[in-house]
């Protein structure tokens, strides 16, 4: 995607001791990563930068946690209480099963991943295994399960989405992933498949606004385009910002295919892609004002990308991105496929499957559109 992670160059030497998950590189997660979550305390929270516009979540509705090392627990048993689901076990007191006649959901202990209807989802905070128990990170139970298992217990949601900002990743001297065998650059298919959301979007009565509508960097530097984009997606008071990417790989490329979706990582917890946790995870950025209506928009996209193109599950996953970093409104960035592998690109190449593609992200920008509306009328308390 090569869209920069959010830098503190002068944060870089502040790293917190605190051993949180053995994930690989971004583009290599393994599917169960080793994770020790305890460890001394974090440093106090640097200073935000910038407030978020909104905070959705609503404390009172909290269930009891427990502090362990540096991060707040809650005990399965509870958290599947405030979930409305039932708790089985597969391995005695490491790995549940919760469910109820709609849902599946799958955690254990020392796992970042876990499994929702079938579906991959990365959490913030592998759950831990404490004296006979399991229990979940409260910041995924609140900013990740509860708005992807019971959206109806976030509150009051955000109006209907009107405007919606589409972002093709990259542009000009900034091509992104290239595939040089086939000739093929990430920036061309990245504009050409918003071109064609755009038309969709529009067609379903949405207004649309595009970063970019030609092959062009936004600003000279990179750091300055990133916040370009997101600029826009305020000036236009957009609803919903999507950013449009296509991923490659250096190692294993005609192994790895498939498509993930990316919300912005909660305060508090290390990106997918980091094993550390550090002092700039402790910052309330912008994007953290809508945590709980990033994570219901990214599982929504990701599973329409599976249910319609049929596409490898690389996860719903999440990362402090820049580009996702300031924007005020429900965002998310999306990596249809890997320019690496061979027979992956040929498809990207196809118009066809670019048609396809913009389809799929329509339909889950529509089903996350009707979950808002289900909300607001009370109706429907299940994400699915
Ligand atoms: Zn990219």
């Amino acid at each position: 995607m090569n869209t920069p992670r959010v830098r503190w160059a002068a944060l870089g030497g502040l790293m917190i001791g605190l051993l949180v998950s053995g994930v690989a590189a971004q583009e290599n997660v393994p599917r169960l990563p080793p994770t020790r979550p305890n460890g001394p305390s974090p440093a106090p929270a640097a200073p935000s930068a910038a407030k978020p516009k909104t905070e959705t979540f609503s404390s009172a509705q909290v269930p009891r946690s427990t502090r362990f090392g540096a991060a707040d627990w809650v005990e399965i048993g509870i958290a599947a209480k405030r979930l409305g689901l039932k708790v089985g076990w597969t391995l005695s007191s490491r790995e549940a099963v919760l469910t109820d006649k709609d849902t599946r959901l799958e955690l254990a202990s020392d796992r970042l991943e876990a499994g929702l209807n079938g579906q991959r989802i990365f959490l913030g905070q592998a759950p831990i295994s404490r004296s006979g128990n399991l229990y979940v990170s409260k910041i995924d139970l609140e900013r990740c399960l509860v708005p992807l298992v019971r959206p109806a217990l976030l509150g009051v949601p955000k109006p209907a989405p009107k405007t919606i900002v589409i972002d093709p990743g990259h542009g000009g001297p900034d091509t992104g992933k290239v595939n040089g065998a086939l000739g093929l650059f990430e920036k061309t298919f990245t504009l050409d498949t918003s071109l064609r959301l755009k038309k969709i979007l529009e067609a379903r009565g949405w207004k649309v606004v595009l970063t970019r509508t030609d092959d062009r960097q936004l600003k000279p530097g990179k750091q300055d385009d990133l916040q370009r984009r997101a600029q826009i997606a305020d000036e236009v008071d957009a609803d919903v910002f999507v950013s449009i990417h296509f991923n490659s790989v250096a190692e294993q490329v005609e192994k790895v295919s498939g498509a993930e979706v990316y919300r912005f990582t909660p305060q508090h917890q290390p990106p997918v892609t980091r094993a550390l946790r550090r002092l700039d995870d402790e910052v309330l950025n912008p994007g953290n004002g809508n945590d709980v209506w990033n994570s219901l928009l990214a599982y929504s996209i990701q599973r329409r990308l599976l249910r319609d193109l049929k596409l490898d599950d690389r996860g719903f996953k999440h990362d402090r991105l820049a580009v996702l970093r300031l924007v005020s409104c429900p965002a998310v960035l999306i990596e249809g496929g890997f320019l690496s592998n061979t027979t992956e690109a040929r498809r990207i190449a196809n118009a066809t499957y670019r048609q396809q593609l913009a389809e799929a992200i329509a339909n889950g920008l529509g089903t996350y559109a009707s979950q808002l509306q289900s909300l607001r009328s009370g109706a429907n308390d299940s994400s699915r």
